[in-house]
């Protein structure tokens, strides 16, 4: 049977939330009328959330469990879903019910007007730490400055692709990636809807600080070399100071000043050019481990159990 949407969660111990979503979700596709399947994405969970996606597969055929081996984490996890989605629309959403289900109904009704890509902007969020919505306020900010993708403003991965969309997604196999801004690089036409992002119907974030920072350095890596531009821009700067101190310094001493003599002087300068050219070696590490992943040409992700790709 063809299928027309697919819904794809990832789920990382998500043992109390996956029966309210199955539910939630089940509702609002049966009001579409149009074959759908539930890709339910494992990502190494420890709760237990594995054997409950086992038994509601067993009881909903609509149900379409892919196992990893482990833990890989929630891009590879989209990627994971991509892969194995089947729909002629395929709709990414957060197993928490952070994103409301319901909201993909007039998704769809946008893509029917034609619109390949729609993707769900937060106007409001709900049960959120304030650190946490700053830093994603700021997160959202800076990658829209520096990148060469205009990846829009407050949206995270809740949105609604067409097939097409997906088929170009699926050929870009890079490791370290950040799904939001791959498919706005993709182009198509794109709109948005907004909706109100509500807090988590239970358990924790999955996202601590730690890999909300990794995200951040993938966004900016993957889409800019603007860490790199960062480092020759201060070369350039040091540079252009030293020359125009040269010669002040050097005619400051033949007229006997005694400015600029003693070791401090000498011990910052050497003490900051230092921090300079070791952060901006840390900055060309970090581009070149990635290419060393990407050289290694790992699988990006291990199943344990998955149905047929097709
Ligand atoms: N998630 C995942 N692997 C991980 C971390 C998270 O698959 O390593 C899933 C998680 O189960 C949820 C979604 O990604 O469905 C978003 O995670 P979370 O709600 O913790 O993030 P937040 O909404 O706090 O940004
Ligand atoms: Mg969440």
């Amino acid at each position: 049977m063809k299928i027309t949407y697919s819904i794809i969660a990832p789920i990382y111990n998500e043992r109390e939330n996956l029966a309210e979503l199955h539910r939630r979700v089940s509702e609002v596709m049966k009001q579409t009328s149009k074959p759908w399947e539930l890709v339910l994405v494992d990502d190494g969970s420890t709760d237990g959330s594995t054997e409950m996606i086992r038994e509601l597969a067993k009881k909903d055929k609509h149900i379409r469990p892919v196992i990893f081996a482990r833990n890989f984490g929630h891009q590879i996890a989209i990627t994971a879903g991509w892969d194995y989605a089947r729909g002629d629309a395929v709709v990414i959403i957060d197993a928490d019910l952070q994103d409301p289900p319901e909201l993909i109904l007039e998704m769809s009704q946008k893509w029917q007007e034609g619109y390949e890509v729609v993707y769900a902007v937060r106007a409001e969020r709900e049960g959120e730490s304030w650190f946490k919505l700053w830093t994603a306020s700021i997160f959202y900010r800076i990658i829209f400055r520096i990148t060469d993708v205009k990846i829009p403003l407050d949206t995270g991965d809740f949105r609604l692709m067409d097939r097409k969309v997906v088929n170009v997604l699926k050929s870009m196999r890079e490791r370290h990636r950040f799904p939001r801004g791959m498919s706005a690089w993709v182009g198509f036409k794109q709109i948005g809807v907004e909706y109100k992002r509500a807090a988590r119907v239970a358990g924790e974030t999955k996202y601590p600080f730690k890999k909300m920072f990794r995200l951040a350095i993938n966004a900016v890596t993957s889409f800019s070399y603007f860490p790199l531009q960062v480092a020759t821009f201060v070369g350039f700067i040091a540079a252009g100071i030293s020359i125009i101190a040269i010669p002040i310094v050097a005619y400051m001493r033949i007229s006997g000043s005694s400015a600029f003599f003693g070791q401090a002087t000498t011990l910052i300068a050497v003490l900051f050019l230092g921090g300079v050219q070791l952060i901006s070696l840390g900055i060309l590490g970090e581009y070149i481990g990635r290419l060393y992943d990407e050289a290694k040409g790992r699988p990006l992700y291990i199943v344990r159990e998955a149905p047929e790709k097709q």
